[in-house]
């Protein structure tokens, strides 16, 4: 069955050096020669792969552009399909138009994710490495990109094909004793079995913590800037973003509702909320912003609680320390422009990391962005290593860790092997769907639904 020919434009939707139009399908090459004319006379439908042309775009009689068309020949493209690309000036008018051509020619315009889709249809990559080329698009820093290129480049298949090979070998001679009873496995096979199940699951916790410490870098870190008021937390905001966001007064309780912000300190993403102050009140008003600040902070992954240097504690810094108490936290004792007034010992009691800063000067910064990186483990993470991209994967890797679990326990219980082989079965089947073999097609179509058209 022939495939419909798709189009888009591959380039931002911005002016820019060179947009790209991108035609994919079995017609690609028939459809690109109705609009582009080589200088060369040369007919695109009859191109070779791998071939530039130098020549112009036409819709209709009239010339609407000079381009570049690129041509690849399927397999050998990122779909796998026949592809032509047409790299004309990227102004928003002209690559509209030049798709409008394309589109006028036989072409129906692609949906967000298709050709990435078509790419995983047709075996050019797994569904890992798909859900990776969005992170590597996204990726706001040095060391997302590295990992999401990693994963592209099939590391974390790779590590995970290995654990599954390892379980289908254990699969296979359990599957024989399920068939063969009598055949005596159980002596000579449980250690193996247990040898297995033991070094699956060590990858796999690993692969899981290694996520965890680059979700700081990948996914971003909800975030809440906590402290009385006036200690100066819409400053500390200020700081980090760069530029004035919130209203910065001197009257307590100014900043009532959540100001939401997503600023990269280093390479780590924070979504800050810049939330009223934690304190009593009988105000109406700021008692809601209050209550929002409360709810913000039991869900955030990062506290930040400022306190004044240049004022004594109080009891409402008190409350605050409290509050902070098993959560991942940074203490800033802010103003350290000012004359030291503070008792720091029960902010140090009460945290791990504290850094003096002045949110006003910019002077700690660097010290923060350093208690940032340990206390969020980002100094740990190694993006070279196999590294999951997103909740799906680990949700995958989760679901295998704990069939793997029920494996070893049923092992070490004496239940029979065959309940053993399900659990090994089960986590097989987790591992294949995190690299798409065996994914739904409900959760293959959500997964590019997610992605920008043109990609
Ligand atoms: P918030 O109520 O906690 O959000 O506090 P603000 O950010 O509104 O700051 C309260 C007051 O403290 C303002 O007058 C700020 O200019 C001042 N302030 C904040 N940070 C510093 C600092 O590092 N040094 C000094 N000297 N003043 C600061």
């Amino acid at each position: 069955m022939k495939s419909k020919t798709i189009a888009a434009v591959a380039t931002p939707n911005a002016p820019g050096g060179i947009g790209i139009i991108r035609i994919s399908g079995d017609e690609a090459l028939e459809i690109a020669g109705k609009v582009f004319e080589p200088v060369s006379g040369e007919n695109l439908s009859r191109s070779k792969g791998y071939r530039a042309y130098f020549g112009s775009v036409r819709q209709g009689d009239e010339k609407i552009d000079q381009a570049v068309c690129l041509i690849y020949r399927a397999p050998h493209s990122y779909t796998g399909e026949n592809v032509a690309e047409i790299n004309c000036h990227g102004g928003l008018f002209v690559t509209k138009q030049v798709l409008r051509a394309v589109i006028e020619a036989g072409a129906e315009p692609a949906a967000p994710g298709e050709f990435t889709k078509r790419a995983f249809l047709n075996g050019k990559m797994d569904l890992a490495g798909s859900e990776s080329v969005m992170s590597l698009i996204s990726a706001s820093g040095k060391k997302a990109a590295a990992a999401a290129l990693n994963t592209l480049e099939g590391n974390l298949s790779g590590k995970i094909k290995e654990c599954r090979d390892k379980l289908i070998s254990v699969s296979a001679s359990l599957a024989v004793w399920v068939d063969y009873p009598d055949e005596d496995i159980e002596e000579t096979g449980s250690e193996e079995i247990m040898n297995c199940f033991t070094a699956v699951k060590a990858e796999l916790e690993q692969i899981i913590s290694r996520y965890d410490s680059g979700k700081a870098l990948t996914r971003g870190v909800d975030t809440v800037i906590a402290g009385k008021p006036n200690v100066g937390k819409s400053t500390v905001m200020n700081m980090l973003s760069g530029y004035q966001r919130s209203i910065v007064t001197d009257v307590a309780g100014t900043t009532r509702d959540v100001v939401e912000e997503e600023v990269l300190v280093g390479d780590i993403i924070l979504r800050i909320a810049d939330t009223a102050g934690i304190r009593e009140t009988d105000n109406t008003v700021e008692k809601i912003g209050v209550d929002l600040a409360e709810k913000r902070l039991d869900r955030a992954d990062l506290v930040i609680a400022v306190f004044d240097g240049n004022l004594p504690v109080t009891d409402e810094d008190r409350a605050v320390i409290e509050r902070c108490k098993g959560k991942t936290a940074i203490a800033l004792i802010n103003k350290s422009d000012l004359p030291a007034v503070i008792d720091k010992a029960p902010i140090e009691e009460g945290f791990d990391t504290v850094v003096e800063i002045s949110a006003a000067t910019g002077e700690g910064r660097q010290a923060f962005e350093q208690a940032l990186e340990k206390v969020l483990m980002t100094d740990e993470f190694d993006p070279y290593g196999a590294c999951l991209t997103g909740e799906r994967q680990r949700e995958c890797c989760r679901r295998a860790l704990q069939f793997i679990d029920e494996g070893i326990a049923a092992l070490k219980g004496g239940v029979t092997l065959d309940a053993v082989n399900v659990c090994a079965d089960c986590a097989i089947d987790s591992l294949f769907e995190l690299t798409g073999e065996k994914a739904s097609a409900a959760v293959v179509d959500e997964i590019f639904s997610k992605f920008c058209v043109g990609k």
